[in-house]
């Protein structure tokens, strides 16, 4: 479709004042590109070109990648010569197909199933369209009045799915591994303030009172929590890894035993993290009795939702998130099964006032004199932020919670399905059964004697596998170890793609396999 010209846009003119290439021609060819009344014409015409472009790019699309190497999209990028701009809009559009569109990785594609990228919903690209353009910044009132006010209602309307009660607070983030970054933060705040009460702790400078602290989180729960721990000065020892129970659940008893161990060495058990959906399995910790452990020792608890989180708006799965009411804070990854373009998270705390040890009065920005003045600045780890909530509110009030959650229950089942179709091959092995929409198998067909083929030759054929189909671009799956093993990953967040679809990848790592196993053969 051939983008809408607005009547009123004029395509620059040289000026006849000013002789081309002098300051003053650059300055007012310059100002053409800026945002404004004057060229809100050029605005749409511009914009809608390179959304047609990505439009018909998308009609196009036949696959969710198409195998180029980092090599060659290199070489590409080096080409283009930044010092020389290009004629027009169109023109650099063209360029960007070669460099970027024709072989970015289209999360939208059935065939995508690797990471946790979902497809995005449209109500959210027209609110990025207006989010970047007005570009409010989230800091302070005076930068983005009613932005505010969209993003603390959407804060509390999470909070009270919830039911994080009446005191909860919250803010947007950048992503999971800055809320569960910010949510340790304010536990190790809280922790030392609670260490500094205590008389025994008398004239102990920080660093001792932070080599007490102690974070408890299952083996299996996501890396940022240990990237945390060290960047919050605690390191990466501050973490106990607390065994899982056979479905990849943390053990509460062990956990139980865990905290008394290490009261019993005199540390301090700072938080314990939960997971609501591991980034693997899918599986949610048992946050009741997670919940129950962490208060009886003064523990923060924190819930890592950031994949599971979307259970909050299943009208079919909603219960597996039982228990998360008691947390003191919880992440929640929007740009995940949310449906919402990158990026968009926030992290939910049960008392707002704990979000005071982000607080930082400066002169310029959010004096003290500014207190009343609703700064969210005074919430955040970030000064300058997005208004990424507006893709939310656009998309609750254009499509509904119950349509989002609709999409991930179709992922859900779409995952249920996949495993009966892994589960009755017997040339792939099914790490466990699904509890989200993420699936856990390998490719080891039997042999001719009946046996399966040998673990170390499967470890190795598995990692080969997805590596060839990646460079294939007919599918892009993810890989993972358990137990120390190699495995192919699908994280199916798609509600649009069918069992055919996953059952065509399945068929191509069969086939991958076949052929390279009997290469190695042949070689051999
Ligand atoms: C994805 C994920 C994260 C990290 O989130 P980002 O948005 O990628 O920073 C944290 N925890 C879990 C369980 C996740 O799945």
């Amino acid at each position: 479709m051939a983008p809408v010209i607005p009547a009123d846009f004029h395509p620059l003119s040289p000026s006849t004042e000013t002789g081309s290439g002098s300051p003053a021609q650059l300055l007012h060819n310059a100002t053409a590109h800026l945002f404004n009344a004057r060229n809100a014409g050029g605005y749409t015409a511009r914009v809608l070109e390179g959304v047609a472009a990505v439009a018909g790019k998308v009609s196009q699309c036949t696959r969710p990648f198409t195998g180029a190497t980092p090599a060659e999209l290199k070489s590409r990028v080096d080409a283009v010569d930044l010092g020389t701009p290009l004629a027009d809009t169109a023109a650099a559009l063209d360029e960007l197909e070669g460099v970027y569109l024709r072989d970015a990785v289209y999360f939208h594609d059935a065939k995508y199933a690797a990471h946790l990228n979902c497809p995005v919903v449209i109500p959210a690209l027209v609110a990025e369209a207006v989010l970047s353009a007005v570009n409010s910044s989230m800091d302070t009132w005076d930068q983005s009045a009613g932005a505010t006010m969209i993003e603390r209602r959407l804060i509390s309307w999470a909070a009270g799915q919830l039911q994080l009660g009446g005191s909860a607070d919250g803010v947007f983030t950048s992503g999971g591994s800055q809320s569960n970054f910010q949510a340790l933060l304010l536990a190790r705040n809280q922790a030392v303030e609670w260490l500094k009460l205590d008389p025994e702790n008398d004239g102990l400078r920080l660093p001792s009172l932070l080599e007490k602290l102690r974070i408890f989180t299952s083996a299996d729960s996501h890396f940022s929590i240990r990237k945390s721990a060290s960047m919050l000065g605690l390191g990466y020892d501050a973490v106990v890894s607390v065994p899982c129970g056979p479905e990849h659940r943390m053990d509460p008893v062990a956990l139980g035993g865990e905290l008394a161990h290490a009261r019993n060495e005199g540390l301090v058990p700072m938080a314990v993290v939960a997971t609501a959906g591991t980034t693997d399995f899918g599986a949610i910790d048992p946050l009741d009795e997670l919940a129950a452990a962490a208060r009886e020792h003064g523990a923060w608890f924190h819930v890592d939702a950031a994949y599971g989180g979307g259970l909050m708006v299943s009208a079919r799965h909603r219960h597996l998130l039982d228990g998360i009411h008691r947390a003191d804070s919880v992440t929640v990854d929007f740009h995940k099964t949310f449906f919402q373009p990158v990026s968009s998270s926030a992290l939910l705390v049960r008392d707002a006032a704990t979000l005071r040890h982000v607080t930082y009065h400066a002169d310029y920005l959010n004096p003290v004199s500014a207190v009343d003045r609703p700064n969210q600045v005074d919430k955040s780890i970030q000064t300058t932020r997005r208004f990424d909530a507006l893709k939310l509110w656009l998309t609750l009030r254009i499509m509904g919670a119950d349509a989002l959650g609709a999409l991930f229950d179709g992922a859900i089942d779409l995952a249920s399905s996949v495993a009966k179709v892994l589960a009755s091959d017997p040339d792939f092995e099914l790490a466990a059964a699904p509890q989200l929409s993420t699936l856990v198998f390998r490719y080891r067909p039997r042999q001719p004697d009946g046996s399966r083929l040998a673990e170390d030759t499967a470890d190795r054929l598995n990692q080969d596998i997805r590596s060839a189909v990646f460079s294939s671009g007919e599918a892009v799956v993810a890989g993972t170890t358990v137990a120390g093993r190699h495995y192919l990953k699908f994280t199916l967040l798609n509600a649009e793609a069918r069992v055919e679809d996953i059952r065509s990848i399945i068929d191509l790592l069969r086939t991958t396999g076949a052929l390279l196993l009997e290469d190695a053969e042949v070689s051999a």
